[in-house]
């Protein structure tokens, strides 16, 4: 039995909607166990601070999973990338290499292939499950899309192959199953080493912006045990929380195939 159904997790596909982030955060008050909504389209799928994230109908695989924890908020904050270590580990382990660009992004051949975004809720009073909902959206380009890929403004990476989108959701639940109960009893040390050694970035020249201006500049390092990127800024180690900074190649250094925005 797969670790998905071992735990009961319950699956729910929708032809189209807007976001199925934002689908099950409506719901949150009236679950009492996790829940994974799919969907086919989705007509106003959200990144980080609003910025969209496109979908054209049957071209991706997107879909959300509401989680109860009963650990403090502050704790969730590494959770986007033990998300992404589950990912890719699950995607690597079909033959596709690919890499983590911190906070939240997954690459394919330097370029952008998917994205996770986590939100978390409070319970409401009494709700049995847990004091703490992660909402984790997770988007990922399957097959290619010149619509996407024209609104976009340059080609999308793509999963490609034949790969079916159902066995695909089926082993990412399981993933994110084991991951997120791993999670929530240790944190985010499981994950460390794997995110290290499938990060796009590592000792590469970056810059951090905040709101389009220079935050820091330095050589990209890794990760703590926080999850913050670790930027040697010449001597000195910076660690850097994500909030809203966005990682970006300096343009001196920027390859044409590693345009990962
Ligand atoms: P950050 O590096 O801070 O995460 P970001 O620009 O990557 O910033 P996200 O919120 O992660 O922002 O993702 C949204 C962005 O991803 C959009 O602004 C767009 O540039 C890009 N994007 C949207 N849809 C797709 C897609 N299907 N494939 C690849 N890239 C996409």
């Amino acid at each position: 039995m797969s670790e998905a159904a071992r735990r009961g997790l319950a699956i729910e596909v929708l032809a189209s909607t807007g976001s199925t982030n934002a689908d099950l955060r409506q719901r949150i008050g009236q679950l009492d166990a996790p829940l994974l909504l799919a969907a086919e389209a989705q007509t106003a799928g959200r990144g980080r601070a609003g910025r969209s994230w496109l979908a054209e109908p049957g071209d991706s695989l997107c879909f959300s999973l509401a989680w109860p924890f009963h650990i403090p908020l502050a704790r969730l904050a590494g959770l986007p990338l033990a998300v992404g270590v589950a990912v890719a580990s699950t995607l690597r382990a079909l033959g596709r290499p690919v890499q983590l660009k911190w906070p939240n992004d997954l690459l394919l051949d330097g370029a952008k292939l998917g994205g996770i975004l986590v939100e978390s809720l409070p319970a409401r009073a009494g709700q049995s499950a847990a004091p703490l909902w992660a909402v984790i959206g997770i988007g990922l380009n399957v097959h290619a899309n010149s619509a996407r890929d024209a609104r976009l403004g340059h080609p999308a990476a793509i999963l490609g192959g034949a790969l079916d989108r159902n066995v695909l959701l089926a082993a990412l639940a399981d993933a994110l199953s084991d991951t997120l109960g791993q999670f929530a009893a240790e944190g985010l040390a499981p994950f460390v080493d794997r995110w290290q050694r499938w990060h796009a970035h590592a000792g590469q020249p970056v810059v951090i912006l905040e709101q389009g201006r220079v935050l820091h500049e330095g050589t990209a390092t890794g990760i703590d045990a926080a999850g913050c990127l670790l930027l040697d800024t010449g001597g000195q180690l910076v660690s850097v929380a994500a909030g809203d900074v966005s990682l970006r190649i300096p343009v001196a250094s920027e390859s044409p195939d590693a345009a990962a925005d």
